[in-house]
């Protein structure tokens, strides 16, 4: 009786992200901007997270990463909420997406740190050539050769996406 009184409070406490991993695309039911971080996995990152298919593959590309350059790959932004959306256009303008549209607003986004963050670097590269590999695309748009945005993004990647 006991252990069955254990198991119902285990049940009935759950973890925070047990809703996540029953549903990894549980984040696809919530507008831009507006999911909540129950349903949302962490990435090893304070304050990071992402949709947890997303999260599982960015932890699968980290660790290659990882593996090659022995050092961590580090993000400056991940899911970014609708008022984070306000104020990253406010502060930044055009580098950061009209607010709701982002996909940083859907957890299907990074904006990496360090030398990762620069084009040009064989951080950089690694990622051109291995991030597919785990969903993880450096969008077109985001090039600067490419003359789509004015500078590029040289930082962001997008999970299975590239519009
Ligand atoms: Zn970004």
């Amino acid at each position: 009786m006991a252990a069955g009184a254990l198991v119902a409070g285990m049940l009935a406490g759950g973890t925070p992200h047990s809703v996540a991993r029953a549903d990894p695309l549980a984040a696809d039911r919530y507008p831009n901007g507006r999911i909540p971080a129950a349903v949302l996995c962490p990435i090893g990152q304070p304050g990071q997270s992402l949709r947890c298919d997303a999260a599982r593959d960015f932890a699968r590309m980290a660790g290659a990463y990882r593996a090659h350059f022995g050092r961590p790959l580090l993000v400056t932004d991940s899911y970014r909420s609708y008022a984070a959306q306000v104020s990253c256009r406010a502060r930044k303008g055009s580098l950061c997406a009209v607010p709701g549209t982002s996909n940083h607003g859907r957890g299907l986004a990074v904006d990496m740190d360090g030398p990762a963050a620069r084009c040009g670097t064989p951080e950089h590269a690694w990622l051109q050539l291995h991030g597919s590999r785990y969903g993880w695309l450096w969008p077109p748009w985001a090039n600067p050769t490419s003359g789509i945005k004015p500078g590029g993004e040289c930082w962001h990647f997008q999970y299975r996406t590239t519009s």
